[in-house]
């Protein structure tokens, strides 16, 4: 523990954003980092709990409070070695994790928790301005072949343990380049994407063989592909939208959209890589846009709106607005139900609550209008609430059911159940080994349901280990 006083001498700060008027006029990242001084002083607040609850609150186990202590010494170097004992991509988590930690984080009883995220991000960054962060190959091949489907968090994560334990690692994606959502859905103004790019040039060297462009299941059978690994882990991700609306009067209006029809336009614009074929364009500008969904994906649907020059954004949550403080006596040290303003919304969207749609009219085929109705706590509408907003564009971020239900699921007679999880896991659920097959593994959102890139990373790590386990009868690699 750096400073036995710390946390009664220093106040917590974190990284501001920088004015919303200055970065709505580029997609580039807009958080402040704070400076080494401060950096030490906020590591010195930990206070190195004889139950340190964060490293439970934290998916993937980080050590904080050794790595807070050996940022408040100085000490980055090492501090970026305890960092990657646990997590692949702290530079990823550093920016767009929630931080359940600071939530776990015992001075979070009094609302200061440490700045765990921040300083997580600044070793990251450190180590890479440094080099410190080179490619580990193994120094011995085990000869055993292993196809990944899929390079989201939980595919590049598992990927790279694999291969750092010698075996030889091919990731399928379907997509121009590897990252999933962290690359195609996740704006470039919550995170750059050379964080992801000079990742998987590391993983290149480690001696990861990316093939993307290459959907499995319709260029190759995910058949062949088991025929031909020693093993075989199916990290395709949660894509299916929900769709509440498939029978609301209107549903058939140009200008309604899914999320994940609007979001990775953008980052393809952003960085040169031309649409997919047939892709018809959407844009925000000049527009009234409606968001339907409170979370992330929503909010990333605003941020990218405003900056492509909407009119107007609202964003409409079925949801009662949750109270601004949470009840830490019931909720402390899990993550709590609170009102959380992203940097997004705090850009000028108007969020309306306890607000259900029920329609869309317009003119000409194009939307004009969205029709809703207040609800009640039991989220039945409330008669004579009803009312219509101005819509020119509807972008729908409600949440994904599982894995699209094509291709590979069928191959593989995969059996899915809503929310993406699979029937045939193993007993144990640690085994990420679908009972289908002795050599199927599964891992991410696929596994889990929609959740979080820090789960995806620990999924990932998890399957990597069961997976060395399973093709050498022992492992060394870390969960
Ligand atoms: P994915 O990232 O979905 O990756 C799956 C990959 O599999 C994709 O690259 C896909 O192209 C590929 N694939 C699918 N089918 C095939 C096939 N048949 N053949 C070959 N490849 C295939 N979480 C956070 O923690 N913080 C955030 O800020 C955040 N923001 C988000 C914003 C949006 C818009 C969305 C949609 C999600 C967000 N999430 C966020 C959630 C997080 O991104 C996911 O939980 C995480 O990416 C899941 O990782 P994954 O590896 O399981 O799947």
């Amino acid at each position: 523990m750096g400073k036995p006083t710390g946390f009664l001498e220093i106040e917590r700060a974190d990284r501001k954003y920088r004015p919303v008027e200055e970065r709505l006029k580029h997609y580039k990242e807009f958080v402040v980092p704070l400076s080494e001084p401060e950096l030490k002083k906020q590591a010195a607040r930990c206070m190195d709990c004889g139950i340190p609850y964060c490293h439970n609150g934290c998916p993937v186990n980080n050590q904080i409070p050794d790595w807070n202590d050996l940022a408040y010494r100085g000490d980055w170097k090492e501090a970026a070695e305890n960092l990657h004992s646990t997590n692949n991509f702290p530079e990823v988590t550093g920016r767009i994790c929630p931080a359940p930690c600071e939530a776990s984080c015992t001075l979070n009883i009094d609302d200061t928790p440490v700045t765990i995220k921040t300083i997580e991000c600044s070793i990251a960054d450190r180590a890479w301005e440094e080099g410190w962060i080179q490619p580990l190959p193994p120094e011995k091949k085990t000869g055993k072949k292993v196809a990944v489907i899929g390079s989201g968090p939980a595919g590049l994560a598992a990927a790279q343990q694999l291969a750092r334990a010698g075996h030889e690692v091919h990731v399928y994606e379907k997509n121009a380049k590897p990252g999933g959502l962290l690359v195609y859905g996740i704006p470039d103004f919550k995170m750059e994407k050379g964080v992801i790019a000079r990742r998987v040039k590391q993983m290149e060297a480690e001696g990861v063989t990316f093939h993307c462009g290459i959907h499995v299941g319709q260029d190759l059978s995910a058949k062949y592909l088991e025929s031909k690994h020693d093993a075989v882990l199916i990290a395709i991700g949660s894509e299916q939208p929900f769709d509440f609306f498939a029978k609301s009067p209107g549903r058939d209006l140009n200008g309604l959209h899914y999320a994940m029809d609007f979001l990775p336009q953008q980052n393809r614009r952003n960085s040169g890589e031309p649409q997919k074929p047939k892709t018809k364009e959407i844009s925000a500008k000049d527009k009234h846009v409606v968001v339907i969904g409170g979370g992330d994906t929503g909010s990333d649907c605003i941020g990218t709106s405003f900056r492509q020059g909407a009119l107007s954004v609202t964003q409409l949550e079925i949801m009662p607005m949750p109270p601004e403080k949470e009840n830490k006596a019931l909720s402390w040290p899990h993550w709590p139900l609170k009102l959380r303003i992203s940097s997004s919304q705090a850009e000028g969207a108007n969020t309306e609550y306890s607000i259900s749609t029920t329609g869309f009219s317009g003119d000409d085929g194009k939307v004009k209008k969205l029709h809703y109705t207040r609800v009640n706590a039991n989220l039945q509408p409330i008669k004579g609430t009803e009312g219509a907003l101005d819509a020119d564009l509807v972008l729908f971020a409600m949440g994904f059911s599982g894995p699209i239900e094509s291709d590979i699921v069928k191959e593989f007679a995969l059996p899915v159940v809503p929310r993406g999880r699979f029937k045939g896991l193993d007993a144990t659920d640690r085994d990420y080994k679908l009972a289908t097959s002795t050599k199927l593994f599964c891992a991410g959102d696929i596994r889990r349901g929609q959740s979080l890139v820090v789960w995806a990373i620990r999924e990932g790590r998890q399957a990597a280990h069961a997976i060395d386990k399973f093709l050498m009868g022992s492992t060394v690699l870390p969960r």
